[in-house]
């Protein structure tokens, strides 16, 4: 890679410097100049009024044997480490142990003493760790560039995040920066012989699973659906705790330009559909957005038994286009994945991307009139008839039980 600057293009305006997370940049003669530290992250090609910075990373044919080790990206909601981050740490370490490398993490934000003993446990042999305020909540500029200058200094070969929003969001900025390819929405990885992921993930609707392979460039980026990867926890720190290497960064609080004006926290009664053992569903048959206070009665029964954190209300894409419940219900390939112990859908059809994120459920139980209708084939048990009548049964037959 080469960084360098047109000196005539170029006012000595001095925003590069401010935007360089890195320490990578001095004023030589009013032009800017790069020193060592540049991790290639691109920020002040960025920012760069003028367009006088400029980085050129296709000239040199990467030597794809400068690259590594598996690294998972830990994602953090207010200081706590998300389930899906030790999902992905998983998959890194089972990955790393076929290609006999080394598995990371790499954690953004301060306060992480607890979270690098919790990730050594989840199978971490090294966390890289960047200990600054301004990271503690997420932004897109600043770990875009912090993001982008670890994976340009230490070369994993494999990086994964969670297929979450901010994953959505961080992980195909960061490889277009490193121009490397992304595949989003993994359900499946694996290596191949020559080291090269096999990133799979339906594709067509989900009628097929694609394999993609990224042979030419590095490193190899996926971001993973939460829940279809299993953690793998060890209760007994059998090996050497993980080696910690710490990352000093210097963020210029006027590099910042988006900034969290408010975060709006989601207050629910109920578990998310993610997280819950027990979800009870509805779809376009429920018929209008007063049916599915029925839905919530009969979650409310539920947790009853189980305890509300274990409980949730999902739908179909149907009910949430019909405005009937918010998207952060629906399941299936454009919702959420779930993997509950019980799944009981009502009205719903089985369309085959619905099923994509449901059919991983322990048991199902369908509700429809229509005794032909798909989710029958893979319910283990069906109840045919109208949701009104039958949800009402339901409910009455647990209190009854209760
Ligand atoms: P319908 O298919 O209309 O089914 C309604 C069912 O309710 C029928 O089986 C009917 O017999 C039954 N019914 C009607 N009235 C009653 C009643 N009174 N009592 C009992 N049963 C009744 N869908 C998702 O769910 N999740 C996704 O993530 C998703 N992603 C998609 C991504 C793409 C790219 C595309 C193209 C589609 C996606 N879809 C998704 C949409 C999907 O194809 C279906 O359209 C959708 O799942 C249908 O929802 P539904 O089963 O609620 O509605």
């Amino acid at each position: 890679m080469i960084i360098r600057v047109d000196k005539i293009l170029c006012t000595s305006c001095g925003i590069c410097k401010t935007h360089c997370s890195f320490g990578a940049l001095t004023f030589d003669n009013s032009a800017p100049v790069f020193n060592d530290l540049c991790v290639f992250c691109g920020a002040c090609v960025n920012v760069c009024p003028v367009e006088a910075i400029i980085i050129r990373r296709r000239e040199i044919e990467k030597d794809i044997s400068d690259y590594s080790g598996v690294m998972a990206f830990i994602e953090r909601e207010r200081g706590a480490i998300k389930p899906v981050a030790l999902e992905i740490m998983g998959a890194a370490r089972q990955l790393a142990d076929r290609l006999k490398e080394t598995c990371s993490a790499v954690v953004l934000g301060a306060g992480q003493n607890a979270d690098q003993i919790l990730l050594s446990r989840y199978g971490a042999k090294r966390i890289y760790v960047v200990e600054a305020d301004p990271l503690n909540s997420y932004n897109t500029d600043i770990y875009t560039n912090v993001m982008t200058g670890i994976l340009a200094r230490y070369k994993p070969s494999i990086v994964l995040f969670g297929a979450t929003h901010l994953g959505r969001d961080l992980a195909p900025r960061v490889a277009a920066r490193l121009d490397a390819g992304l595949t989003a929405d993994c359900t499946c990885l694996d290596v191949d012989r020559n080291g090269n992921l096999l990133q799979m993930r339906p594709t067509f609707g989900g009628d097929i699973i694609a394999t993609i392979i990224t042979p030419n460039h590095r490193p190899q980026m996926a971001t993973v659906r939460p829940r279809v990867m299993k953690s793998l926890f060890q209760p007994v720190q059998s090996e050497k705790p993980a080696e910690i290497i710490t990352i000093e960064v210097d963020i210029d609080p006027r590099s910042i330009r988006l900034r969290l004006l408010e975060e709006v926290v989601e207050v629910s009664p109920f578990a998310s559909v993610e997280e819950a053992d027990y979800i009870v569903s509805g779809g376009k048959g429920m018929g209008s957005k007063e049916n599915f206070k029925l839905l919530e009665e009969l979650v409310q029964t539920l947790a009853a038994y189980v305890g509300k954190s274990r409980v949730a209300l999902g739908a179909s894409r149907a009910a949430v286009d019909e405005g009937w419940i918010p998207h952060q219900h629906q399941v299936g390939q454009t919702g959420k994945t779930v993997t509950p112990k019980l799944y009981i859908a009502c009205g719903i059809s089985g369309q085959i991307q619905h099923l994509m994120g449901m059919r991983e459920s322990e048991k199902v139980i369908a509700v429809n009139r229509d005794r032909n209708a798909p989710i029958f084939r893979m319910a283990d048990f069906g109840l045919v008839g109208d949701v009104e009548e039958m949800i009402p049964h339901l409910i009455k037959y647990l209190k009854k039980e209760a």
